[in-house]
């Protein structure tokens, strides 16, 4: 059996599939192959599965270069990189590695809600520029997190364990909105649903996004929205760029209409909205959210187990169903 990889990713996985025997090809560049690339890279043999990245784009014609292949397993939760359509007509499976990484985004996602109210990367910045000249009673003052509102938009995996953190340990009030509602959720954590992302835009204090990236989540959080949200709250985006309106946040962001914001994804990846980086009510991130050795490591298991079972003839543990 051959495997291709479309770039390195932690060893874990990678031993898993030569255990089993299997030719494992990575792509030798430690970078996203160009649609070009990947379609020339899967013609040089013939593979049974393909692991892809969140930065692949999966098409038909990506299928049609791997006609032999039975399984595209990503390398993420999200699988909005890969026409699920095409891949049904095309007959072939596709995995992700859901839950695995459901603490540490939720970590992430509660270290920058943290990190935004308490100005630190700021604080960072200033230090280090050597600009500290001794203690200041009004010096980068911050913003409680303690006791406030927390919105959630997307209380799935993610969503809910961030509202654990909230609940629990920051006697924060939760509130939120999903197409699902979770009453037992509800009655665990004295959350409260509200039938309207407006209304939670309209309520919350710190606004966390953890939706996934479908047609009707583009751009839900939009310039109408943004304007709904009242002027010392805070945006979060761990989800995907595309959710949020990154130009019209930076308009946001610049005539101070929010208080901040702090996105670990942006719309045009890696590229930036203009002006985003320029903002100091901002925290950006390189869509780091599940960066820890730990769950990358996991991550890289479970997309080899998806293939080994897959390549077995058995239904893959994480299969994306259309
Ligand atoms: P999940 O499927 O468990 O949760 C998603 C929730 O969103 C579900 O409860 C669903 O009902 C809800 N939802 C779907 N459409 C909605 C809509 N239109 N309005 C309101 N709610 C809606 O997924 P998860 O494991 O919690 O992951 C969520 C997303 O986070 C992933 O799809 C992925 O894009 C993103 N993610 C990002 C990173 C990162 O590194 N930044 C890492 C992991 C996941």
């Amino acid at each position: 059996m051959k495997v291709y990889v479309t770039r390195k990713i932690p060893e874990a996985g990678i031993k898993k599939l030569e255990e089993k025997g299997y030719e494992v090809d990575i792509n030798p560049k430690d970078k996203v192959l160009s649609k070009k690339e990947l379609v020339s890279a899967l013609g040089a043999k013939s593979y049974d599965a393909v692991l892809c990245l969140l930065t692949d784009t999966i098409d038909d014609e990506v299928f049609k270069a791997a006609p032999k292949a039975k399984i595209f397993a990503n390398y993420a939760v999200g699988f909005n990189n890969i026409d699920v359509k095409a891949a049904e007509e095309n007959g072939k499976l596709v995995s992700n590695t859901p839950g695995v990484l459901t603490e540490t985004v939720a970590e992430y996602a509660f270290t920058l809600i943290l990190s935004i109210a308490h100005r630190v990367a700021e604080a960072d910045k200033f230090t280090k520029a050597g600009k500290y000249d001794g203690w200041s009673p009004t010096l980068l003052l911050g913003t409680d997190v303690f006791g406030k509102t927390l919105g959630i938009v997307g209380l799935g995996r993610i969503g809910s364990r961030v509202a654990f953190h909230a609940h629990k340990g920051f006697g924060m009030k939760v509130l939120y909105y999903d197409v699902n509602r979770n009453m037992d959720f509800e009655k665990e954590f004295g959350a409260e649903y509200r039938d309207s992302v407006d209304d939670v835009m309209k309520e919350a204090d710190f606004v966390s996004i953890h939706v996934p990236l479908l047609d009707s989540t583009k751009h839900l959080i939009n310039k109408e929205r943004l304007e709904m949200m009242k002027e010392c709250a805070y945006l979060i985006n761990t989800s995907r760029g595309p959710v949020v309106d990154e130009k019209a946040l930076v308009e946001h962001l610049k005539e101070k209409k929010i208080k901040g914001a702090a996105l670990d994804v942006f719309e045009e990846e890696p590229k930036l909205a203009k002006g985003l980086a320029k903002l100091d009510n901002v925290i950006i991130a390189p869509h780091i959210a599940s960066g820890t050795e730990e769950t990358r490591s996991k991550m890289s298991e479970m997309a080899a187990d998806n293939i080994i079972a897959a390549l077995e003839g058995q239904t893959p543990p994480n299969l994306v169903k259309f």
